[in-house]
């Protein structure tokens, strides 16, 4: 089995390689991460500059290890369409250091590498640890190679493009695992006012609100101390929309034309 690695939180970053050190024994793994953090850069696709790539010494012995000067889905689509080519038979996005959970999928570096494997056909994770120390990161690592060994095996379809968040916790306080739908609601953005005496700035500050946390989101299942394994997709369409039904633009067109 041949498996890609990324990050957003750059190709130094502790998750990825405790990660990598696990896939080790029983994968082939190949890294290619961004050169630097790049929490919250969600999809981005750098288009108007070059690209510049560098193969580095690993910090696992044996691994092929590509840095990459730009995003976390640059690094996927440049490792799928030119490093590794479409050899592979899966695509891993973390360790994230720090949550990715409910709606904040959209803005996460973490989960938009795994996209980009998702959208060209490949089986994808996007694995977490709701904590910024490092403490439990061996548990991520450990379920992750667990799920690879399933999708090897067909046990689980490779269509699947699944966010994993794990409590910050030792195994042994893990109360169960839970297939979780997205909250909603997470954080909220505010603006701060910044002076260094010479000129004013702003800060963008986020805040967690939790506000749409029913049972059977993965907010819910984090607090309660689970595993959350979201599944994914990528059609963000609502329809039909109980707000807008067709009626209200029947005559749209028309009002348009006079
Ligand atoms: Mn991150």
């Amino acid at each position: 089995m041949k498996i890609l690695v990324t990050n957003d939180d750059g190709i130094f970053a502790q998750g990825l390689w405790t990660l990598v050190k696990q896939l080790k024994s029983i994968a082939q793994v190949i890294v290619v991460a961004p050169d630097r953090e790049q929490s919250a850069i969600g999809t981005a696709v750098t288009l108007r500059q070059p690209l510049r790539v560098q193969r580095v010494r690993p910090m696992v012995s044996g691994i092929e290890t590509y840095s990459v000067e730009g995003t976390p889905t640059d690094s996927v689509i440049l490792a799928l369409g030119k490093l590794v080519k479409n050899k592979i038979d899966l695509v891993i996005s973390g360790i994230n250091q720090g949550p990715n959970l409910g709606d904040d999928v959209l803005i996460s570096g973490t989960v938009g590498a795994a996209l980009q494997g998702y959208l060209r056909g490949f089986p994808a994770l996007a694995i977490s640890v709701n904590g910024a120390d490092s403490l439990y990161l061996a548990n991520a690592a450990k379920l992750a190679a667990l799920l690879a060994k399933k999708i090897e095996s067909n046990v689980l379809p490779t269509n699947i493009f699944l966010n994993i968040n794990l409590p910050n916790l030792p195994l042994a306080k893990i109360k169960g695992v839970k297939i979780t739908r997205l909250a909603s609601g997470s954080h909220t953005d505010t603006v701060e006012d910044g002076n260094n005496g010479k000129w004013g700035y702003y800060w963008l500050v986020r805040q967690k609100i939790n506000k749409n946390t029913d049972e059977e989101t993965d907010i819910w299942a984090i607090e309660q101390g689970n595993i959350s394994i979201t599944p994914l997709h990528t059609n963000l369409t609502r329809k039909p929309s109980p707000s807008i039904p067709d009626s209200l633009f029947s005559d749209l067109l028309r009002e348009l034309q006079q």
